[in-house]
């Protein structure tokens, strides 16, 4: 089967030091396969997101050397297959209109899913007809989960399982403002796509069981998926945007990119010694048994 990975950057900033991680292992994973890359700007929140962060996130690929194949529709692009999709889950599962706020989720004492959100009540699914009439305000539409553990081989952490109902709960599928969720679009746009590998940040490690799920739901084919170590400074808090030393921007006018790649993949354990490195030449050598399975520390 030819591999098909993916970069899916969310253009609203310049690209950080942790996202060119992922993608140099996405790259690498599915180059030394021989297989193709494709990039989607995943532009949901349109407030924030804009076409020049796209292209300087494009420039920064080239700039590191890690190519790809082609560009798929931005995601601001893709509603009508979003709506579609939606359509097709109301035929096979339980999608209800739910009037819950995030303050309102907050003030009940519901334990909290994997991801650390209350999980939704049961008595709000189970309103009535008449009593969903009776409510004022455009609802979000939340999937309920079922009590079904999916479970799953991460090529990095190993087996992963996840019960949707009690580690989970219902989910979000578009928002009160109709806006789609991360979730539901990742999953069908990766399907359209064909692709077949997941390299991203292990922060992204729990919603992957409701990613799992909405694609058996969809008859989409489900990915493989390597969830990849965070950057972190010397007190193990994760490296983000907020660390403005971290950015390509920056670290561009300082480094070579070879000099950058070789610096994450001494770190990582891909080399064994620090040394200038092109990710052309790290995918002659690549295998995903030399990665260390722990934070990289970049202090
Ligand atoms: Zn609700």
């Amino acid at each position: 089967m030819n591999v098909v990975g993916r970069f899916a950057p969310t253009p609203s900033g310049r690209m950080h030091l942790g996202n060119a991680f992922a993608y140099l292992l996405a790259w690498l994973s599915a180059r030394s396969a021989g297989g193709e890359i494709v990039l989607r700007m995943e532009d949901l929140d349109t407030l924030r997101c804009t076409e020049a962060h796209a292209e300087s996130i494009r420039e920064d690929l080239r700039w590191l050397g890690l190519v790809w194949d082609r560009e798929t529709p931005p995601q601001r692009l893709r509603t009508a297959a979003y709506e579609e999709a939606l359509e097709h889950l109301r035929e096979k599962a339980n999608v209800f209109p739910c009037w819950c706020t995030r303050g309102s989720l907050n003030l009940i004492n519901a334990p909290h899913a994997s991801d650390g959100h209350p999980i939704h009540p049961a008595a709000c699914r189970l309103r009535s007809p008449a009593e969903r009439a009776a409510m004022t305000g455009t609802p979000a539409w939340r999937l309920e989960a079922p009590d079904l553990t999916v479970s799953f081989t991460d090529g990095v952490y190993g087996e992963v399982s996840e019960n949707l109902k009690e580690e989970c709960g219902d989910f979000v599928l578009r928002r009160a403002d109709g806006v789609f969720v991360y979730q539901l679009a990742v999953v069908v746009d990766d399907g359209e796509a064909g692709v077949n590998q997941v390299v991203r940040g292990c922060d992204l490690l729990s919603s992957t069981p409701r990613q799992i799920y909405l694609c058996r739901l969809l008859g989409l084919p489900v990915p493989a998926y390597w969830h990849v170590p965070m950057l972190t400074d010397g007190e193990g808090r994760k490296l983000s945007k907020r660390d403005a030393d971290m950015d390509l921007g920056l670290l561009r006018q300082r480094y070579r990119p070879e000099e950058l790649i070789g610096d994450l993949a001494s770190r990582c354990g891909l080399i064994d010694k620090r040394e200038a490195v092109s990710a052309s030449e790290l995918a002659q050598e690549f295998r995903w048994e030399k990665l260390e399975k722990r934070d990289i520390v970049m202090a």
